[in-house]
């Protein structure tokens, strides 16, 4: 599909359309859980109110052959990062401390959990969970050129704005039910919102976890950061976990797991002790009325080394790790999601080695592999990584082995960033070519409070988008061999920034929750 098929974004309103549709959009969201907790926020012990989520007045145009694209790949990618973290030689040669952990201390720290868990014969749980977001852009590699997909990054660790999205969703087409958009755009029908339904897409996953472990009187552990504001991203899923499926949840942070997880002797079975009134069921009260066995353990924390900030904290992980409990992610597959692991992917051979073509077509690996840009390690053939990244600085982002946005280097801050990088830590930083998003594509972006932009309501400007696909795998040794147990596709997120800013984490501010129309 040629770039002259993405229409002219966004479509015209008055002063009058952009108000009345900042009011519908804001108040929607305020009322159906589109939120966050304010910057200065009370919680601990409770919150007192919400803050609407960054948002867009318009869904972003996405030719749909690229959206179909995107979630057709999916199975694909669920079951190939499902392979890298079953492949403890892969993982360990790439990521261990003769790779990246040698000279990155937070994959390092990690690796070296895993490893002695492993010497110890201490991986009681065959099983692994992913809940996966697939990152990709709209790229148009010359003007007039065909716009094709490109990944930006596959996570495996805490995979956040799920629910948020399929709220966003909802917004863009409850402005459409409520107002038509004022007839500005003949793109704007019903038909061309694609559905989202991320919130039981990912709770399926983590219900199938927790079914696989198949030991009654569980519960599901979500370990979160101390003073986390996305928490209704998180909240969303408990409460489709308790509703649809009747499991419970216990949310802890690390500090709190120190003081309360312990893994019983015999079963290593992972167990967390709260103040006994707190158990509603009596079944749980009778047998250890004090603590409670975790069926599967989901972080959204432990992604970032702000996380640890001591080793004690690494410990905590690793007690966690070494439980019977089902991990998402376990320490492999948080390894398996590194920037570098994705940089060797675009290895020839690589691929194929996790994904045999005796079980896909051919096609399957070229349909992956067209959605990669060209990546290097900066520590490739001696000095030659970092001096094709010196050459071709202006159409580069550099990468460290790092989650949750704000940690890359672009363009021309490349060449200085190269001058202080020392030789030993160029094995932990990857290059890849920028994608080249459409031009000619903007939107009216909201923040509460401005967002510290210190503009109030809706500000119109010149857009990039990224489209995240969803999805989860169940997977490890089942009937004595190593397999993807069961995967799926678990629906879409769409965030867009102002064309300006480099990054695009919603959470740090710099992007909006955004969703699609299908051009
Ligand atoms: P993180 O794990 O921190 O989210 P990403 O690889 O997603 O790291 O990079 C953060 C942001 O940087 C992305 O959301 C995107 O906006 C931008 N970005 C990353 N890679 C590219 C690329 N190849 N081309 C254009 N923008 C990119
Ligand atoms: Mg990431
Ligand atoms: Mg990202």
């Amino acid at each position: 599909m040629a770039k002259e098929s993405l229409p002219e974004w966004p479509p015209q309103l008055t002063e009058a359309q952009v108000h009345s549709l900042t009011l519908l959009a804001t108040t929607y969201a305020l009322s159906h859980g589109l939120v966050y907790l304010p910057v200065a926020s009370v919680q601990p012990p409770t919150p007192t109110s919400t803050i609407h989520a960054p948002l867009s007045l318009f869904p972003s145009p996405v030719p749909r052959r690229l959206f179909n694209q995107a979630r057709n790949l999916q199975s694909l990618y669920n079951k190939l990062y499902a392979r890298i973290a079953m492949d403890e030689v892969f993982l360990d040669r790439v990521m261990g401390v003769n790779g990246v952990g040698k000279v990155d201390e937070f994959t390092g720290e990690l690796w070296k959990r895993w490893k002695r868990l492993r010497d110890e014969g201490g991986v009681v749980q065959s099983l692994q969970l992913g809940l996966f977001r697939s990152d990709y852009m709209v790229h148009v590699p010359r003007k007039d050129e065909p716009a094709n997909l490109k990944q930006v990054e596959f996570n495996t660790i805490s995979s956040s704005f799920g629910p948020l999205s399929e709220r966003s969703s909802q917004l863009h087409r409850y402005l459409h039910a409520s107002t038509g958009y004022y007839g500005a755009s003949a793109h704007l029908t019903a038909d061309k919102f694609p559905p989202n339904t991320t919130i039981s897409g990912l709770v399926e996953g983590l219900a199938e976890a927790h079914r696989a472990y198949n030991i009654p009187d569980t519960r599901i552990l979500f370990v979160v950061q101390p003073g986390e504001r996305n928490v209704f991203d998180q909240r969303w899923l408990e409460y489709e976990l308790l509703e649809r499926h009747s499991i419970h949840v216990i949310r802890q942070t690390f500090d709190e797991l120190s003081a309360s997880a312990h893994i019983e002797a015999t079963t290593k079975a992972l167990r967390i002790t709260l103040d006994p009134s707190l158990f509603s069921s009596p079944s749980s009260s009778t047998s250890n009325s004090a603590s409670i066995e975790i069926s599967t353990i989901y972080f959204r924390a432990g992604y970032t080394p702000t996380d640890y900030p001591t080793l004690a904290h690494y410990d905590i992980r690793y007690l966690l790790e070494s439980s019977r409990a089902i991990k998402c992610p376990s320490i492999p597959l948080q390894l398996a999601g590194g920037k570098k692991v994705q940089e060797i992917l675009t290895k020839s051979g690589v691929l194929e080695s996790f994904l045999p073509e005796d079980e896909h077509k051919p096609h399957d690996l070229t349909a992956i592999r067209e959605t990669w840009m060209e990546m290097w390690s900066l520590d490739e053939n001696g000095d030659s990584g970092v001096q094709k990244a010196r050459d071709k600085a202006l159409e580069l982002v550099l990468k460290p082995q790092r989650e949750g946005g704000g940690n890359n280097v672009y363009k021309e801050s490349i060449p200085a960033f190269l001058d202080t990088l020392p030789e030993a830590e160029r094995e932990a930083w990857i290059a890849m070519k920028l994608i080249k998003t459409p031009e000619g594509l903007g939107n009216y972006l909201v923040r509460a409070g401005g967002g510290g932009t210190g503009l109030e309501g809706a500000v119109k400007t010149e857009v990039v988008s990224e489209l995240g696909i969803f999805g989860w795998a169940l997977f490890g040794e089942k009937d004595g061999e190593r397999k993807v147990v069961k995967e799926k596709e678990a629906g879409w997120l769409v965030r867009t920034k102002g064309k300006e800013s480099n990054e695009g984490g919603v959470a740090a501010g710099f992007s909006v929750l955004d969703s699609i129309v299908l051009v």
